[in-house]
């Protein structure tokens, strides 16, 4: 079985889709965390951000892993990258390493050959209903407003040891929002055969019970 959830930035998907995972047993994959490790590695290089044949090149002979408990460990050519890929420079730089359609042809290829050979899965991203699995056996669309997605991210900022203020993370989402939604491939929108849920207000049990209730009905 193949689960499908996008949506954008702090809109509950992440935490979601960990929990349905493990309520259906099965493999949790954060595509994400895909594009922030390759990020990591091109950061650290000190590649150009905007040399696009450099980015393919290195998504091309980079290995990129997700292993461990809940598949919720990330590993960047062997090494645990799970915390170094959560800091504000790669969340500020993944969209350049994001737009680029070589970068992504990768990662859509690595995401179908985990999901398929998990023997299903519920996958979380941008473009997991629209271009990974577009025959995803179901398929959500999260979202909520401005304000509590920057609730939510600063509350999780600050959790791991960050600092936040609601202000700057909230502009950051919308920015981020804006250069997912207007990318020429893999853009983040919702798909005609897309389930929506406004999870503003709702709890994490809430969204995660509407969610089950579409699978198991
Ligand atoms: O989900 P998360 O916020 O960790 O994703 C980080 C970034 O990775 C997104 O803002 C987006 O630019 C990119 N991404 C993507 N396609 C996906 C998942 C994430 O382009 N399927």
């Amino acid at each position: 079985m193949i689960i499908a959830v996008d949506g954008p930035a702090g809109s509950g998907k992440s935490t979601v889709s960990k929990i349905v995972a493990k309520r259906l047993a099965l493999l949790y994959i954060d595509t994400g965390a895909m594009y922030r490790a390759l990020t990591l590695r091109v950061i650290r290089q000190g590649l150009d951000l905007e040399d696009e044949n450099a980015l393919v090149s290195l998504a091309k002979c980079t290995k990129i892993g997700l292993e461990g408990k809940d598949n919720l460990c990330v590993l960047l050519d062997g090494e645990d990258v799970s915390l170094a890929i959560r800091t504000p420079d790669v969340t500020a730089n993944v969209k350049y390493v994001a737009r680029v359609p070589g970068v992504r042809h990768e990662m859509v290829a690595l995401q179908r050959a985990i999901a398929n050979k998990g023997g299903g899965a519920v996958l979380e991203g941008r473009d997991i209903g629209t271009v990974v699995f577009p025959n995803a056996d179901y398929k959500f669309y999260l979202d909520a407003s401005p304000e509590e997605r920057a609730k939510r991210r600063c509350k999780e900022l600050i959790e791991s040891g960050q600092t936040a203020s609601e202000t700057v993370v909230k502009e950051d989402i919308l920015k981020r929002d804006d250069s997912d939604m207007k990318r020429n491939v893999g853009a983040l929108k919702k798909c005609d055969d897309a389930i929506f849920i406004d999870t503003t207000g709702l709890s994490i049990d809430g969204v995660t019970e509407k969610i089950l209730s579409y699978i198991c009905a």
